[in-house]
Parts: structure tokens; sequence; C-alpha cells
């Protein structure tokens, strides 16, 4: 029998038009963006792989619940659902809905006691780390230190015995330890359910709290379910219900996982914390059943993390991802490998070796494929993190759920193919502003220091 490819597992019935660009218009347009791709505008973007969060796509259900979105100030139908969802999904007794994730994440910083602690994880998040430091804490990573290169299926684990040292050192000093799975900042590997086991026993023993950053967990999930051989054949909801299980608390991005366009969660187990954590919500984003957001969303959001879970969706989703890994490689990329299902990290230090880090290459990398091809994709390295971030210079080609088809992927690869041709001529980038700006990938402003090959 032939083998057939793994489909997308949905079809399409409402269409958004996309707007061609020639190669002369995009030059215009990144010298007028300053060469920072947050600067460009979306309808000027072929493919648009900036980020996988809030650029989903919604299914027929879930607009359908927005329909029965109840907008009663206090109590509506809708937080019911949405807290029936989350309870249910993941067994945390306090659910509050907040604007985004980075809401969630400011609330349990700014109730947690922050100054002059540390908050240990496998791997801050840039809103979370800025957060934890707004509140006087310092961020300490420690992820495994061969995750990008070493090509196993758990990269994003908590390096243990990095852990238990810290543990050690700063004792009394830890305000809590954050698990983000799957772990963006390392190229977005999954994390493994012995190892967030080992780090939720120690952090029982020592008396502190664990707090899952879950904004991927059902990729997460399947890549236990495929990868770790105590979990293989367990269904997804009680694979994913086993990680909320070794967490304290969670704080969650409902743009990536939940497959709406904006939301957030905050749970936790401890009804004093949750208190105060719904006094700051009231405070700062709404009441405790609406938390920033309409009701309509929280039906969205609901039904989001019930079709998040299907099988055939993360086969698709994973299918997706590594289809366009292996093209990458193709045109003769680097790529971290397995692939993870949001995104595709591309190790442009290794690609432009003629670059070093403060010459931006992964910048340089994402600009090249927008000229060449109008791609629009996200540096992680030098210009995100500075000197305090992972050595590496990754440019990430994240893929929007649901969105995107196997004719558009193979789009992308013949781009990549392109700029592969000339990526020895790739120029260095200058920063001219904004360069100590704190977030500074979002805002700062950059010149080439000679023009790029594409004419
Ligand atoms: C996106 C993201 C966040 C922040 O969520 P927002 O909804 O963008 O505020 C936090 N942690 C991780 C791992 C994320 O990917």
């Amino acid at each position: 029998m032939k083998r057939r490819p793994i489909i997308e597992p949905f079809r399409i019935k409402v269409t958004e038009p996309i707007r061609m660009t020639t190669p002369a218009e995009r030059r215009r347009i990144l010298e007028a963006a300053h060469y920072n791709l947050f600067s460009v505008r979306a309808d000027d973007v072929i493919i648009d792989l900036l980020t996988d969060s809030g650029t989903g796509a919604m299914s027929a259900e879930q607009w359908a619940a927005m329909m029965r979105g109840d907008e009663s100030y206090a109590g509506a139908k809708s937080f019911f659902r949405f807290q029936d969802a989350v309870q249910g999904l993941t067994g945390m007794p306090f659910v509050f809905p907040t604007h985004q994730g980075r809401a969630a994440e400011r609330i349990l910083c700014s109730v947690v006691p922050l100054q002059g602690k540390v908050v240990l994880s496998n791997g801050l998040f840039d809103t979370t780390r800025a957060n934890v430091e707004a509140g006087g804490a310092r961020g300490i990573d420690l992820s495994l230190a061969d995750a990008l290169t070493a090509h196993r299926p758990f990269g994003g684990d908590m390096d243990l015995e990095a852990f238990d040292r810290a543990m050690e050192a700063h004792r009394d000093r830890i305000a809590f330890v954050v698990m983000t799975a799957t772990n963006n900042t390392v190229g977005g590997q999954a994390v493994s359910l012995g190892n967030l086991t080992a780090v939720s026993e120690r952090c029982r023993k020592a008396g502190v709290m664990l707090v899952l950053d879950a904004c991927r967990f059902a990729e997460n999930a399947y890549r236990i379910q495929q990868d770790e051989p105590a979990y293989q054949k367990r269904p997804l909801p009680e694979i994913a219900r086993a990680m909320f299980d070794l967490a304290d608390a969670f704080t969650m991005s409902a743009k990536k996982d939940a497959i709406v366009n904006m939301g957030g969660i905050l749970a936790v187990r401890d009804e004093a914390l949750a208190e105060n954590l719904r006094v700051d919500l009231i405070r700062t984003e709404g009441f405790p059943s609406y938390g920033g957001l309409a009701g309509r969303d929280l039906e969205a959001l609901a039904q989001g993390l019930h079709e998040v879970l299907d099988e055939s969706y993360l086969e698709y989703r994973f299918a997706a991802s590594g289809y366009l890994a292996r093209s990458l490689i193709e045109a003769g990329f680097p790529v971290v490998t397995p692939a993870a299902a949001h995104a595709v990290y591309v190790d442009a230090g290794a690609a432009l070796p003629h670059l070093g880090p403060g010459d931006l290459p992964g910048q340089s990398l994402a600009c090249a494929m927008y000229l060449a091809g109008g791609v629009r994709t996200c540096e992680i390295g030098e210009l995100m993190f500075g000197e305090h971030g992972p050595a590496r210079q990754l440019v990430r080609f994240a893929l929007p759920r649901r969105v995107y088809t196997q004719s558009h992927v193979d789009y992308v690869g013949a781009v990549a193919f392109d700029v592969a041709e000339v990526k020895a001529k790739l120029p260095a980038l200058r920063i001219t502003r904004g360069r100590g700006v704190r977030l500074r990938h979002f805002v700062a402003e950059m010149a080439p220091v000679s023009p790029f090959p594409f004419e």
C-alpha cells in the first residue's frame, strides 16, 4: 500500500487573501522598518512565521461558542464553562482568566515576594524573566548545556545536577521554580514527565512552589506520548493531567495551546495565595469571572483547550514542523532537532560563521528570508537576549496553528534554498537605536553594514 501523507485534519471555509510583494517593494519596506521585522506591516508579509502566539485559526465550534458568550459583568455562564474546562483538564482548584500569559505572570510576580530572591527555571520565557526581575528577583536558567545540539527527545529538561546545586546554594532565597513546557528558550524542546517529576519531588521536599508555564502543554504532552516509554499509548488528556498534577500553580498564554487570538490563565492550588491573586486581578485585569476578557473569549478558550488535545491535530502539527525542518535542512541550514511543533529553529550562528554574535547573524538571516520571499521569521539570540541570553544565535520559523498548508511550507523551503545560496554574503547588522532598552528586540532599529545580496 502506498504511504499516505498526514493531511491537515480540517477543511477551509473562510479564507484570507495574501498580498504578493516584489523584491523591490520589500527592500523599501524593510529599510523603512529599520530592519526590525516587528515594524513591518502584516499586509507586507507573504508567509508570516513571526510567532505562533495568537495567530491560530479558530474552528467552526469555537466561532459558534463565541455566539454563546455571556457578557454579564459578574458570574457569567461563560466563566463557568471556562472554569470547568480548565479545572477538568488540570485539576487546579483556583482558576483566573487574564488578558494574556504575561498578565498571569505579572500578577503572580506582584503577589509572591520577590525582592532579593531567585527564581530557578529550565528556561524563563522573556516576559517571565522580565516580570521576575521587575519584582526584584534574579531569574536563573538551568537548561541542559547541550540542549540545542544533542538532538535528544527531551532537550527542554531541567539540568537536575545544576538544579540540585542551585537549590543548595540559594536555599531560603528561592521564590519559586518555573518549568516551561515546551521550553521556548531552548528551541522549543519538550520536557519529559520523568524530569518534571524529579523537579516536583525536590520542590515539595524543600517546600518550594513549582509553577508550570503551560503555554504549549498539549504539544509537550504529545512528545511525551511519542517518546517517553512509560507513557506511550496513554491518552493525551491523561498525560496532560499528569503534568499539571506535579505543579502547584500554572500560568498560560491561551494564545498558544488554547488556539485563541487573545487570552491567558492563572491557576493555583493554595487558597490563601488565590485570595491575594484575586485582589490583584481585580485591581489590574478585571473582575475574577472575566479577568480582562470578554465572555465570548472565555467560550472560545474553553473549546480550544478541548480541541488541542485531538491526536490527529497534534500528529498533523508535528508532521508540518518536521516537514519544514527537513526542507530547511535540505536547503543547507543547521536546524535544532527534533523540531518543536510550534516552530523550527535554525542555528544562524553556525549557518553564517563569518558573523559573530555582535553582528546579529540571526537578524541578518531573518531579514534575508524577508527580502528573498516575504517570509517573516524571528531572531532569538543576541538581539532578543543581549549578553544575558543563551549563547546560540537562532532564527525561529514559527507555525501558526491551522493556518498554513503544505504548499505554503514548500514555498518557505524554496525561499530558504535561495537564501542558502548567498548565505556567505549576508551582512552584519548594527543596532542604531534602542540598544539598552528592555525587550529591545521589539523596538530596536538596525542597519546592515553592507547591502544584502538581493537585487
Ligand atoms: C507566549 C509565552 C508567554 C507569554 O504569553 P503572552 O500571552 O504572549 O503574554 C510566556 N511563556 C511562554 C513560554 C510563552 O511562549
